[in-house]
């Protein structure tokens, strides 16, 4: 089996239906993408990435976990359009990415939350953004808030909120376009354990009944487990590039129970020794 058809897996897991020729273009599709840093007074740029192939098909969600500084962001942000590849080539929902677009939202690790507005202000901002009329960015607004267990804060400011519900409110934000893909850098890194266990819960309710992609990455192997149908694993960087796609064949729809499956901590263990082999 080559590298490429090593990172695109398979689609049989019991989530993921087997994608239909219409479904065919949707997610993300990247081969062999490098992506580096212009570097102020040197000629050369800084290749953050040398080699990333993956895909995300409809309704999956992969993980990328690997060593702090391996590229995790650069390939995020190359997916939501924020940054150009310098070779290879990467497509979302069946287009060349040339940059940020609807179809596709961010949920950083930072809820980027607007102070002077209300929780139910900041999730529809998106949509208000886009031309959607007050009213009906509104109720969408209720309509993700109640989704991310939000209802009662409505009317509250970021200030006010715990460091969980602010990105319970972030998510609310992302979901609101309804976009095909979501991008997840590290989101539940800064919460406490608690919390983001209670939002990995929330983010496993959500994603068992919907058909959206989504690309998440964590420094946490259990979390990646957890949540991914696939683990990519990055290679440390400079120029990294990802060396293995592990399809997590454990039940869907995920549940903190998942972390009691008698095959999860194998997982655990093998993404772990994957890593370790790469510090050396
Ligand atoms: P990760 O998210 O895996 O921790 P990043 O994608 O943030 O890693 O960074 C990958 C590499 O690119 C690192 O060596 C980092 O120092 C470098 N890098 C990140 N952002 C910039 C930038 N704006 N300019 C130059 N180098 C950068
Ligand atoms: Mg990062």
């Amino acid at each position: 089996m080559s590298e490429a058809e090593r990172a695109s897996g398979d689609v049989t897991s019991s989530k993921s239906k087997p994608v239909t020729a219409a479904e065919e273009n949707f997610g993300v599709r990247a081969r062999n993408i490098s992506i580096g840093y212009t570097i102020r007074g040197r000629s050369e740029p800084f290749v953050a990435v040398a080699e990333a192939t993956f895909d995300v098909r409809p309704s999956e969600m992969v993980c990328i976990v690997g060593p702090s500084g391996c590229g995790k962001s650069t390939v995020l942000s190359a997916v939501a359009g924020l940054m150009p590849v310098r070779s290879g080539s990467l497509a979302v929902n069946g287009r060349p990415v040339t940059g940020p677009a609807a179809d596709r939202a961010v949920v950083f690790q930072k809820a980027s939350l607007l102070p002077w507005m209300t929780v139910e202000d900041n999730a529809a901002y998106g949509l208000r953004s886009y031309g959607t009329a007050k009213s009906v960015a509104r109720e969408r607004a209720h309509e993700l808030l109640a989704i991310v267990g939000l209802s009662n804060f409505a009317k509250s400011y970021p200030y006010q909120l715990s460091g969980g519900m602010q990105q319970r409110t972030n998510l609310a934000r992302a979901l609101a376009a309804d976009p095909k893909l979501l991008l997840f850098d590290e989101p539940f890194a800064s919460l406490d354990a608690q919390q983001r266990e209670m939002l990995q819960a929330e983010l496993m309710r959500i994603w068992a009944d919907t058909d959206k992609a989504g690309l998440f990455i964590t420094h946490q192997i259990d979390e990646a487990v957890l949540l991914g149908n696939r683990v990519l694993v990055s290679t440390k960087g400079p120029a990294s590039h990802i060396t293995n796609a592990i399809e997590i064949d454990l039940p869907w729809p995920r549940t903190r129970n998942t972390r009691l499956h008698p095959d999860f901590n194998g997982y655990v263990e093998h993404i772990w020794s994957l890593l370790a082999a790469e510090q050396v």
